[in-house]
Formats: C-alpha cells, structure tokens, sequence
C-alpha cells in the first residue's frame, strides 16, 4: 500500500475515532444509573430454559457463520473485476450510471442468494421450534420482496457513486459521503409509509381503555402519541415486541397483535411507556446521525483503498476504457464498505443497548410499576425462547438490547430507589 493510502486511511480511522468520541458525549444516554445483575437463578427455573438455550446455540451458530457471507462475496467480485469489469461496461454502452446501476442489482442479488442457504435454516430451526408460524410460500415471497428491495436500493446508491467517480477523481468520496448520510435520513423518514407496508398489515388501536391509558402516559412523559398501529405479527411469529419508527410526521408506535393478544394490560403499558421512551429521548434520530456521520470516514476509507489498488487519476474518458476503470474502482469501494459494515455491528449494537438502557430507565419512572417490567422480561424469555444471559462475545456482537436479566436487574433497582439521582 503505497504512503498516500496509509495516510489517508489513517485520517479515516482516526476521523471515525472522533465522531465515536464526539457521540459518545453528545448523543449518548442520561441520567440512567448502574444497576447489579441479579442472579438467573432468581428469576427462571434452569430446567425451562434448557429448551431455549438450545434453540438460542442454533441461532448464534447461524448468525456468527452469516456474518462473514456478504463481505467474502464483495470481496471475491472486486478480486475478479479483471474479468468482468470490461463485459459489464460494454453490456452498459460504455455509461457509468448505467453500469453501476446493473453492478450494485447484481451485486445486491449475488449476497442475497450466498446467504440464501442460511436464511433457510434460520427459518426451518424456528419453525421446528415453534417460534416462526409464516408458512414456506409466504416467507419466499418475503424473501423475494426484500431481495427486489436490496436490489433496487444497492443500484441507485452504486450508479450514484459510479458518476461520481467518473466525473470527480478526487472528491467522488466527500459526495458519496453526503449522497449516503442524506439517504440513511430519507430511509428513517420513510420506512414505514415505503417499506413497512411491503411486510405487515397495521391498523389503529381499536381498544378505547388501553388507547386512553397511553395517551394519558404520553401526556406524562410529554411526547405526542397520536399514531398508535397494532401490526399482524401473529401471521409470521408467536414472539412479541413493539416499536417505533419513522421522524416526524411519519413516527408511529408499532405493537405487535401478539403482545397485545398474549401480555396483561399492565405489562403492555410498561412496553408502550418504553416505546414513548425511544420517542422522548429522539432515539430514531440519534440512531440515524450515527449512521450518517460515520458515512464520512467510512467513504474516506474507500477512498484510500482505490487509490492503492487503482491509482489516484481520473479514471479516463467514459464510454471507453474509462467505464470499466469505474467499475472495478466501485468493486472495491463496495468491498470495503462491507467489510467496514460489518466491523461496525458491535458499535452500531453498543449504540443501540445504550438508548434501550435509557428507553427501560424511562418507562420505570414513567409507569411506575417495576413489578410488572420484570413480569414483562419474564414472559418474553419464554415466549421467544430467550436466554436471561447471554454469552458474553454473542452480546457484544449481536446484542441490541441489554439481556434481559440486566434489565430486570434495573427494574429491581427501581424498586428500591426510584430516584438515585436526588
Ligand atoms: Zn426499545
């Protein structure tokens, strides 16, 4: 790797150590205090979770063996672009927005299908355990529609980049970062109204006592609450969850119909207060700045990495030879993105476990009612056939929340003094 790579690589690594400090300071969790994990033993019966452990080992095996499947296929594309970069540019007529259009479809649908096999088990373990209730047809179609999705998604951020490459040899990085960081906002903002809808059914809450109790928590915890959907969830699975999604105009609260249909009133009130959580402290919001500040490093890294492997001129006239110098220079930035990505998982989850920290410290202040958050944690460890404590190296990988025996750990705390601070 040539002096120019490593320096610029190195501005990247340090830039992303920055924005992790600066976040860290700035768009962390408040106020929420540290609390003792008390023993499993005190709240689940070892003999009931052997079933679950073992249903868990199954999962963990899976996710660890999937992790390495999209970057290995990113990474063999840009090693064999020698090969297929010349066909793809002339089957594109020599335009790069064309050619990295068909290059991300392509590439898009090449980590779909590698990981296809994996999916398959993962379905065929949790239906053999019970878990997932969505039959085979309607799960491929499923997968289908996330595939045509990905897809679709993978082909306008590559013929983006492709241009940009082409035309700007030396800032193609700085735009791709900004076209990328103004994506990850626009995907928050419509996810729901655009994608959602594609994967579930939603309709208002129909039960006039509960949606009462919520506005009235709502108004306590001084957020809006005025989308309140339950979702078929029940067609595809007996676990039960909820959330929030969406900025602005396009938030809503989301409760999954087995919650509603499986858990006591006063344990979907804890949900609801936890979901209103994530609403008043922004999480959605801040969750997405994450993402798209360390676009900004993440591009700069792509960018070293081209220059070592391709030079740092213009990639040369388009139509010609330079089309086909674009497409193995965007190989090797999707390489290292996915490579990047994926190193990533264990922040972007770290981030996460700290806004469900605050989101679970919240709803305790906010409901008041420790007792039943701890029922609440109970009953989803034997509904989705959790583990109170999960293995150390699968929590900091996969974990994004807190297990769920840290979080009866500060529901117990809350009961004891609900306002450490004063
Ligand atoms: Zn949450």
């Amino acid at each position: 790797m040539d002096r120019r790579a490593l320096g610029i690589a190195g501005v990247a690594v340090a830039g992303a150590a920055g924005i992790t400090a600066l976040l860290r300071w700035r768009l962390w969790s408040h106020g929420v205090p540290s609390t003792p994990t008390p023993p499993v033993g005190d709240y689940f019966d070892a003999a009931e979770l052997v079933r679950n452990r073992e249903y868990r080992r199954g999962v963990w095996a899976m996710a660890a063996a999937a992790v390495p499947i999209a970057p290995a296929v990113a990474i063999a594309v840009a090693c064999t672009s020698g090969r297929w970069a010349g066909p793809l540019a002339r089957a594109a007529g020599g335009r790069p927005w064309r050619a990295g259009l068909l290059f991300g479809a392509a590439l898009s649908l090449a980590g779909t299908l590698a990981a296809l096999p994996l999916r398959g088990a993962r379905y065929g373990w949790g239906r053999e355990f019970g878990l997932i209730t969505q039959d085979l047809p309607a799960w491929l179609v499923d997968v289908g529609k996330g595939a045509v999705i990905g897809a679709v998604i993978s082909a306008a951020v590559a013929s983006g980049a492709a241009v940009l490459i082409a035309r700007a040899p030396r800032w193609w990085w700085a735009g791709l970062a900004c076209g990328i960081a103004g994506f990850v906002y626009l995907s928050s903002l419509l996810t729901p109204v655009v994608i959602e809808p594609l994967f579930q059914r939603t309709k208002p809450l129909d039960d006039p006592v509960l949606a009462r109790q919520i506005i009235e928590l709502a108004r306590k915890e001084g957020v809006p609450a005025d989308r309140v959907l339950v979702n078929d969830a029940s067609s595809r699975t007996v676990t039960a969850n909820a959330y929030v999604s969406g900025l602005g105009a396009s938030r809503r609260i989301v409760l999954y119909d087995t919650l509603l249909r499986d858990f006591p009133r006063e344990q979907v009130l804890v949900v609801v207060a936890h979901e209103l959580a994530h609403v008043k402290h922004r999480h959605v919001l801040k969750g997405t700045t994450w993402g798209a500040l360390l676009a900004i490093p993440g591009c700069l890294l792509c960018f070293a990495l081209v220059g070592a492997r391709t030079g740092w001129g213009p990639s040369g006239a388009p139509g010609g030879a330079g089309t086909r110098v674009v497409l193995r220079r965007l190989a090797i930035v999707a390489a290292t993105a996915s490579v990047a990505g994926t190193a990533a998982a264990p922040l972007g989850n770290w981030v996460s476990r700290a806004y469900e920290r605050e989101a679970d410290w919240t709803a305790l202040r906010s409901a008041q009612d420790p007792a039943s958050q701890i029922s609440l944690f109970q009953g989803f460890v034997r509904t989705s056939l959790g583990v109170p404590d999960t293995p150390r190296p699968v929590q900091l990988w996969f974990g994004t929340h807190p297990e769920p025996i840290e979080r009866i750990g500060m529901a117990e705390r809350y009961a004891r003094d609900p306002d450490p601070a004063g």
